[in-house]
């Protein structure tokens, strides 16, 4: 079942990407595996998928280690907020990080990459509807974090941002990539399972794909 719609879901990011006049190798489909089991997550993987997502630094230790040991060229990008106790974890587990949104977490996460000499990009979180309850930097604090994590040596791949629930995402979409180009940055983390075409339109480069995957979760995530 996930076989078959990985197989939808890679065409119509193909579809449009086509539309967009952008080649569907500049975008890369995030399969999100919260709350799923590696059950759940083999038969993606056996389907050639490499690029997952998880929200939880446990929930990823648990599962990840043993996945990667039979798939060692499968990466794991980190999608959801992160602790900065948890930043020694996360910069051992995870391939890329998209919820750096705050300088506490930026010096954290900096620390760890030297001490475990191990650089892995992030995208920068932005709260890009400026919703009180979600994570991500405030949009008018992006050029300084940015400039920020570039001088910690920090690589940064881009934006990465959630519109709000109840809206249509388009807008939002559009405004995160003209902040990402203000910065120089050539990634755009946006788009899940209800809007990724949308996104990919807009200049997505990354998008994160759960729900469509897996179908429903069985529980709420965050
Ligand atoms: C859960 C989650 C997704 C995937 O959402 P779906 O609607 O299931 O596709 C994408 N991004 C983040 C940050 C998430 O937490």
């Amino acid at each position: 079942m996930a076989k078959q719609a990985l197989k939808e879901i890679t065409g119509k990011i193909e579809k449009a990407a086509r539309i967009a006049g952008r080649k569907p190798s500049d975008i890369t489909l995030i399969a999100v595996s919260k709350t799923r089991s590696s059950d759940d997550i083999r038969p993606l993987l056996e389907a050639g998928q490499r690029v997952f997502g998880e929200n939880r630094v446990q929930e990823a230790a648990d599962k990840w280690p043993a996945l990667k040991a039979d798939y060692p060229d499968s990466k794991l990008h980190m999608i959801g907020q992160l602790q900065s106790n948890k930043a020694a974890e996360a910069v051992a587990l995870f391939d890329y990080i998209h919820s750096l949104d705050r300088p506490s977490l930026l010096k954290a996460l900096a620390k760890e990459m030297d001490r475990q000499d191990r650089r892995i990009p992030c995208f920068v979180q932005v709260n890009i509807g400026e919703e009180p309850q979600k994570g991500g930097c405030e949009i008018a604090a992006v050029p300084a974090l940015v400039e920020q994590a570039r001088k910690a040596g920090l690589n940064i791949a881009g934006l990465m941002a959630i519109p709000p629930d109840d809206s249509n995402p388009a807008p939002y979409f559009t405004l995160l990539a003209k902040l990402a180009r203000d910065q120089g940055l050539a990634g755009l983390s946006m788009g899940m399972s209800g809007d990724f075409e949308s996104a990919v339109k807009l200049g997505a480069t990354h998008v994160r794909v759960g729900t469509a995957l897996f179908g429903p979760r069985p529980t709420p995530a965050g």
